[in-house]
């Protein structure tokens, strides 16, 4: 499994397979995973211990000066090579509400883009499990964007897939994410394959008759379906196939929703 590790906070632009060429923001620490979910598919390998995590990890995490610092000076280099990202996206070694500044450093972000890149959009990639900390709703609020995962509508299967957190409650995140009153992206990540000797697809039809009616809920502006790109953590998980993808946005898109494909 490779592991991502950051010299800066701003890394890249990189090419997205979803947003174009993206600046990337990573609110954790440089060389070490913070997340909530330990999702079996996830390229930045499974979760550390959440007993260590929660040792160390705020000290660990860049603080608000340095990130602000770091993104203007990226930015005032790309405005100089006429080289404006289409996206800055917060991304990155984990899960980016979790920065106990996350609101502030959109703030500043939003601020930064104004000043020197008004075209390029601001992004939040998130697990959608933290919407009831403090500032985080009112942080996703001022970006552009927010893409927000939910990776089946069935909690048993997504507990497979994601291994949420203590407490977790997917009732209760549907009911957070339609405070966004469709303003936002609704992502899944769709796959097969097997996990501790359980079978884990959540493609089959009764899946995806669940997955249809909580998009008709929730009602977001923009669905993105995508599937796996780079090595995961568990072995033999496999992509779903292109066609497979096709069929489910066509399904989406004969009820008027606007989808993106990512294969
Ligand atoms: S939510 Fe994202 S960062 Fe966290 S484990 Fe899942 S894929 Fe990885």
């Amino acid at each position: 499994m490779e592991k991502l590790s950051f010299t800066s906070p701003v890394f890249g632009p990189i090419h997205s397979r979803r947003l174009g060429s993206s600046l990337g923001i990573n609110l954790m620490p440089a060389s070490r995973k913070v997340c909530n979910f330990n999702c079996i598919y996830c390229e930045c390998g499974w979760t550390p211990d959440p007993l260590q995590q929660a040792e160390t990890e705020n000290s660990l995490m860049p603080g608000r000066e340095i990130v602000t610092r770091d993104l203007e000076e990226k930015l005032h280099t790309l405005a100089g090579q006429g080289k404006a990202p289409d996206a800055i996206t917060f991304s990155g070694n984990g899960e980016p509400t979790l920065h106990p500044d996350f609101s502030g450093i959109v703030e500043d972000t939003v601020a930064l883009r104004n000043k020197w890149s008004p075209g390029t959009k601001v992004c939040v990639l998130s697990n959608s499990a933290n919407l009831d900390k403090k500032g985080v709703m009112e942080g996703l609020m001022m970006a552009d964007l927010r893409i927000m995962k939910v990776d089946s509508a069935i909690e048993k299967t997504l507990r497979l897939i994601n291994n949420p957190g203590a407490g977790y409650s997917l009732e209760r995140i549907l009911s957070r994410l339609k405070r966004f009153g469709g303003d936002f992206t609704l992502q899944t990540l769709f796959f097969t394959g097997t996990i501790g000797g359980k079978e884990v697809d959540n493609t089959t039809e009764e899946e995806l008759a669940a997955w249809y009616d909580m998009v008709n809920e929730l009602k977001p502006r923009q669905v993105m379906v995508y599937t796996l790109d780079r090595p995961t953590p568990a072995p033999g998980l496999k992509k779903c196939p292109a066609e497979k993808m096709e069929v489910i946005a066509k399904v989406l898109k004969e009820k008027g929703i606007e989808v993106i494909v990512a294969g």
